[in-house]
């Protein structure tokens, strides 16, 4: 078995650039879909069920040779046991990884689409696009990269967080677009961060994701923006004084960040999210923004209160009716 090299990252994160621009179905005024609702993208499934024991000793992740990225719970003959996107337990053949400095979760996939706009854009799309974007500014940084999903299919809450157990990278960002929000906004994009409550790394990560990512927004001319109640930084826990939302819950000792970029929702700003070039640029601002974190002590900013609240925010996540790709 050979270790994935930095170039075959990059190869398959190009394959991924390649074929989710392929996949995309153009955007139709046609086909409206509903929002995700409601205000806030979800996330939450409270609380968290014991994981499986990771593989000691051995590989604890590997990529199969479809691209999918499997948690190792141990041997299986010449393969590995593995927990599927699905978190189903199966046997599986691949590439083993053993260290990665960032992992990057491209929010809901497969029939979980996230919010969809007015216009038709899907957010699963976009957080895919964004995420592989991210992925190569930071592999040409010299920061090597580890996406959750690197194509169209569901995952739930709880294997996105085994991957995060599984190879303990520095970095943990996982990749949004908001909607609900219909008040215009004061302060310009409506861009919301979630941090882990306990975490100051998490919290200083995400306000330099914050930074870069409204400081690249706020350049776009004659947007409506929108925002909902807490632009910004924030840690939002649940009635259990946890972190309400799961993937930043499932991933305490990886210091994490929850981005909410902009609202699809949000017919001005959805028009801004289709462009390409808008896509790549806001990639690349999630990368500056985990550079920084790695390399600088800079501490952010953006940060607002925290606030605890336990109302549903959004769908998805969970493994009920959940189809795994082809490993
Ligand atoms: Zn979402």
């Amino acid at each position: 078995m050979r270790r994935a090299t930095p170039l075959a990252l990059l190869l398959a994160v190009g394959c991924l650039l390649a074929s989710c621009s392929d996949s995309r179905e153009p955007p139709s005024g046609n086909r409206l879909e509903p929002l995700a609702e409601p205000a806030v993208d979800g996330q939450g499934v409270e609380p968290v069920e014991p994981a499986p024991p990771l593989a000691e000793g051995g590989p604890r992740l590997i990529v199969s040779n479809k691209g999918v990225v499997l948690p190792v719970l141990g041997p299986a003959g010449d393969a590995f046991r593995v927990v599927t996107p699905c978190g189903n337990e199966v046997a599986a053949s691949g590439t083993p990884l053993t260290s990665i400095d960032v992992v990057i979760d491209p929010g809901h996939g497969g029939e979980e689409t996230g919010a969809v706009g007015p216009g038709g854009l899907r957010e699963k799309d976009l957080n895919l696009v964004v995420a592989a974007h991210a992925a190569r500014s930071l592999q040409a940084q010299d920061v090597s990269v580890l996406l959750t999903r690197r194509a169209d299919y569901r995952m739930t809450l709880a294997a996105r967080g085994l991957v995060v157990e599984a190879i303990r990278p520095k970095v943990f960002v996982s990749i949004h677009h908001n909607a609900g929000a219909t008040q215009p906004s004061p302060v310009g994009p409506g861009t919301e961060v979630y941090h882990q409550h306990a975490s100051a790394e998490s919290k200083r990560l995400s306000g330099l994701v914050y930074e870069d990512v409204k400081g690249y927004l706020a350049k776009a001319r004659n947007v409506a923006w929108v925002a909902a109640e807490r632009p910004g930084v924030v840690a939002r826990v649940g009635a259990s004084g946890n972190d309400y939302y799961g993937v930043l819950r499932r991933t305490q000792g990886t210091p994490a960040a929850l981005i909410e970029s902009a609202f699809i929702s949000n017919r001005a700003e959805e028009a801004l999210l289709q462009r390409r070039d808008v896509q790549k640029a806001e990639g690349e601002a999630i990368a500056r923004g985990i550079v920084r974190y790695l390399r600088s002590p800079e501490p952010g900013s953006g940060f607002v209160a925290p606030f605890s609240s336990s109302a549903p925010a959004g769908r998805g996540g969970g493994a009920k009716s959940c189809q795994d790709p082809t490993l």
